[in-house]
């Protein structure tokens, strides 16, 4: 394909294209090979804001690009930075929707974390969880999960070692980009896979299907009740995918990777954090070669809005009792760390309390900011 011919065509961005489509565009185009790694360095490692920026082509060359190719499918529309030096950021996305993620400095390794979304909201619907309030609205492309890392990069002028799919969304409900965006991740960003932590609800057979391609990431569950009644609450998806059908499915994936998983435990006052649930999530991780992380609750609903925390109230009347009259809540400190004492010494697992980052702009993972809805509304107006 010769330079004039490609004007009609729909490919847009060159922000999430690998290296191979990159040679194969500059071949159609009768370009020499060389200008693909050149461009490929421009986007994935001097993470530039422009195409005007990549001065070691022509300016003709330039141009042509211009004409006929976005760098990036997002734009920055909202950033916040806390206290603590987390920023929240805020893209809006071709057609209006909007994602957010969070960059985090994380102490122990001297170096930055990205949590990035990989949906436009969440059909999974956590009561704890503003983005699930919002519903399923799209899956993100592979080029807009990776373009959240390099606008990350672009701003900070920071490098990110770490990414965690944390944010909005079930990533194992957007596999194949959530796939394609990791190998961007991993091969273009030049993150390795053991940097990338994959969060999921509990989609058991993309959970089977991710062990199958035996990548080096960690794979965190959000497991967040060791029994099945509670978690059909917390995490109604595990009405179609029980616990029983996830704990084996987590051995495959141990199996076949070597990778130990996480599990994921958001501390819920009176709802899941006494000492039986401790015992009871012990005898259920029996066997499993993993380490629990406690996540505080994180009350965010108004808290923008407000001006100061509130908690949200489960207000649905298909809840059963006692949940739904029941205020979601931060156990008090003492019981976390009971909990935590009494699960690692009957485990014998590795189990940490997740510090809490960003709380004034509301933006820990797995529970962004409540204002997104506000803003995703306005994006669709
Ligand atoms: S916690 Fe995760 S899976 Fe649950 S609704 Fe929120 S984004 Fe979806």
């Amino acid at each position: 394909m010769q330079e004039a011919s490609i004007k009609n065509r729909s490919l847009e961005y060159l922000s999430g294209l690998t290296e191979t489509q990159l040679i194969s565009l500059v071949t159609k185009l009768q370009w020499p090979s060389f200008k693909a790694q050149q461009i490929h360095s421009w986007i994935y490692k001097k993470c530039i804001s422009s195409i005007d920026e990549m001065t070691d082509l022509s300016v003709k060359d330039r141009d042509f690009l211009n004409k006929n190719y976005k760098l990036s499918p997002l734009e920055l529309t909202q950033k916040q930075i806390s206290e603590d030096k987390t920023i929240k950021y805020l893209w809006k996305l071709n057609g209006g929707n909007q994602v957010e993620s969070v960059r985090m400095f994380l102490e122990d390794h001297d170096s930055y974390s990205a949590c990035i979304s990989s949906q436009v909201g969440c059909a999974v619907g956590c009561p704890f969880c503003a983005t699930g309030k919002i519903g399923f609205k799209r899956n993100l492309k592979a080029a807009e999960i990776v373009d959240q890392i390099l606008g990350i990069q672009k701003d900070t002028k920071e490098r990110i070692s770490n990414v965690v799919f944390m944010g909005q969304g079930e990533p194992l409900l957007n596999y194949d980009e959530v796939l394609t965006a990791m190998n961007l991740i991993k091969d273009s960003v030049g993150i390795g896979a053991r940097h990338i932590t994959l969060s999921t609800s509990g989609i058991v057979p993309n959970i089977k299907k991710l062990a199958d391609e035996k990548l080096q990431i960690t794979l965190a569950i959000s497991l967040h009740a060791p029994d099945q009644r509670t978690r059909e609450i917390l995490v109604p998806i595990s009405k179609k995918y029980p616990i029983s059908e996830l704990m084996e499915s987590l051995h495959y994936y141990y199996e076949k990777t070597k990778r130990r998983i996480t599990i994921e435990y958001v501390m819920l006052d009176g709802i899941n954090d006494q000492i039986e649930k401790a015992k009871e999530l012990s005898d259920l991780i029996k066997g499993l070669h993993c380490h629990i992380n406690l996540i505080p609750y994180n009350p965010i609903e108004h808290s923008e809005i407000k001006g100061q925390r509130s908690e949200i109230r489960i207000q649905d009347s298909h809840l059963p009792s006692p949940i739904s009259d029941l205020c979601l809540k931060r156990p008090p400190r003492k019981r976390i760390y009971n909990f935590k004492d009494v699960l690692e010494k009957r485990s014998g697992k590795k189990v940490t309390v997740r510090k809490e980052r960003g709380v004034d702009i509301a933006a820990a993972c797995g529970q962004l900011a409540n204002i997104f809805n506000k803003n995703l509304e306005k994006g669709q107006e």
